[in-house]
């Protein structure tokens, strides 16, 4: 009875939600929606933050090292244009293999492994700023959106105490895609916008493209494969050093 009972009042508040937004002013509901939205990726990312470094190891940098990465990592930030909406984070995760990754709402993870893999900070800076790409063109929430659909979404905006259980299973998706990649589309996009950030900051983009082209090399003579594994979900590679030597 009372499941039943909640389930109609949640009905209720959806079509109400639903209605409110049908008779608004356009501009108005936009940015209300676009406002709960933001607070809900705000979450997600938060409790997928939360999962990562409870299963990893976070390692913290000499005082230097870390100023010299969160200069880096802030120049690019400061080019994209979700800085004023989202406080970006870098953590630095033991982890051999050379990789990056970020969550919803702008936390960005790399591996001590590409640390070590990188030759110049114009590098570090391709491949960071490709992951903060992903985040400024909502990769992941379009992800979610797509793979739960809009409806789960609004349950989780408008339905607190379901929230729990609802973001945890939005988490899994938004962190699975960490491991498997956006889709080749959301990485030609974030390779795209990378570029312009990562020049934006004062770096050469022929920098990634030398991080990139060293990886055919390596791939080519059969080395380091396990290391690099995790590149492998992204687009071929040197489909990738194209479409960036191609970008204006
Ligand atoms: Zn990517």
């Amino acid at each position: 009875m009372r499941v039943a009972y909640k389930r109609k009042l949640l009905i209720l508040f959806i079509l109400t939600f639903l209605v409110v937004m049908a008779f608004s002013p356009r501009g108005y509901t936009a940015s209300l929606f676009s406002s709960l939205e933001l607070s809900l990726e705000k979450n997600i990312g938060q409790n997928c933050y939360q999962s990562i470094i409870d299963q990893k190891k976070v390692v913290h940098l000499p005082e230097e090292e870390t100023e010299h990465l969160n200069a880096i990592f802030k120049s690019l930030v400061n080019c994209c244009g979700r800085k004023q909406e989202l406080e970006f984070s870098l953590t630095v995760v033991e982890d051999e293999t050379v990789n990056a990754f970020a969550l919803p709402a702008g936390y960005i993870f790399v591996h001590t492994g590409l640390l070590s893999y990188v030759q110049s900070d114009g590098e570090l800076a391709g491949v960071l700023a490709h992951e903060i790409a992903h985040v400024d063109r909502k990769h992941s929430m379009n992800a979610i959106k797509r793979q739960l659909g809009m409806s789960l979404l609004l349950q989780l905006i408008l339905n607190k105490k379901k929230s729990k259980e609802g973001l945890a299973k939005v988490g899994n998706v938004a962190i699975n895609m960490t491991q498997l990649g956006y889709g080749r589309e959301a990485e030609y996009e974030a390779d795209h916008y990378g570029v312009y950030f990562m020049e934006g900051a004062g770096y050469q983009r022929e920098e990634i493209l030398n991080f990139w082209r060293r990886i055919v090399d390596q791939r080519g003579g059969q080395e380091d494969l396990v290391i690099l594994q995790l590149f492998s979900t992204h687009p071929p590679t040197s489909e990738r050093i194209k479409r960036i030597e191609g970008l204006r």
